[in-house]
């Protein structure tokens, strides 16, 4: 859908006068690349901004809870965020409208800068696993009901959740069910506890944009406090980051012995979140993880 519906249109422009900033007519671009949204440049007499918008009925509160995350973590103050202008329902219709970040060839120091910064947000806590509210990984519903204890959270609220999915639409079969409940009972003595940090929970290479300072930005979250160890897995999986993002990090805010082995564990949620939103071709890297634990 390149053209705005009547509804957003309308919605738009309440959010803008909100803010103070005088409506009018609109020049928009849509942008290629979103996996679930119509998205693009929205240019207006003062200035741009971004607007994504979809069926609300499809996605119920998918950008209230994003507008949520991306506050989250803007006032982190520790990583670039763009800023929400608004969010709202309009008809059949949601949308949000936030800053447009006009990107620039990135800076010298890029990767040491993003490997600094994601430290730094990680290194905010909160006193326990989870959210005061549930949100999205991708177009799939995300359970943030906080928990005391961080593997348990792991399990009961990440990898339950789409193992099941996955088996109620005939996608995983029984015996990989199975070996999930083996590696949890050894997941104690695999994995490391430290206190909640606040993590962007979707960190693959598409959602790290560069701002028009040449500056690492990060865009469509699925904030939670989590182990930070789950943004790193992410980072891993998909690739796109370079060795120096790594290094920075490290220096910042050194990880325990045995990193490896713990991503791979954690590398299984957003590749079981991959077979649910893609399909079964997956499986096989989630099978090969498992291989190596159980
Ligand atoms: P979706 O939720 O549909 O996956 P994204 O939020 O990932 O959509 O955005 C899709 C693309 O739009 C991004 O890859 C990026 O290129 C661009 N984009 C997203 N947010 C902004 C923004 N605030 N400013 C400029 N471009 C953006």
């Amino acid at each position: 859908m390149s053209s705005i519906p009547e509804p957003v249109v309308r919605g738009v422009n309440e959010a803008l006068q909100s803010q103070g900033i005088a409506s009018g007519s609109f020049r928009f671009t849509a942008t290629g690349g979103g996996c679930i949204n119509n998205g693009g440049r929205l240019q207006t007499g003062h200035g741009s901004y971004f607007l994504k918008w979809n069926y609300a009925r499809r996605f119920p509160g998918m950008f209230d809870a994003e507008a949520k995350g991306l506050t989250l973590l803007f006032d982190a103050h520790a990583i670039r965020i763009p800023a929400v202008v608004g969010t709202d329902v309009r008809d059949d219709y949601q949308f949000i409208l936030m800053e447009f970040i006009a990107p620039a060839a990135r800076s010298r120091n890029y990767w040491q800068a993003l490997g600094r910064q994601l430290a730094a947000l990680h290194s905010v806590s909160w006193d326990q696993f989870g959210l005061d509210h549930n949100n999205y990984i991708g177009s799939l519903a995300q359970n943030n009901t906080p928990a005391r204890e961080w593997i348990s959270f792991f399990i009961e609220r990440r990898l339950e959740p789409q193992l099941k999915f996955g088996v109620d639409a005939g996608r995983i079969g029984k015996d990989v069910v199975t070996q999930f409940e083996i590696l949890y009972r050894k997941l104690p003595d695999i994995l490391c506890v430290e206190k909640p940090s606040l993590v962007h929970g979707d960190l693959w290479s598409g959602n790290v944009i560069v701002d028009d300072s040449g500056e690492p930005c990060l865009i469509d979250p699925a904030v939670y406090y989590g182990h930070r160890e789950v943004d790193l897995a992410m980072t891993e999986l998909f690739g796109g980051f370079e060795r120096s993002f790594y290094d920075a990090y490290e220096e910042a805010f050194p990880t325990q012995p045995g990193l490896e082995e713990r991503l791979d564990i954690y590398k299984l949620y957003p590749l079981l979140v991959h077979v649910n939103l893609f399909g079964g071709g997956y499986l096989g890297e989630v099978r090969s993880i498992l291989r190596r634990f159980v």
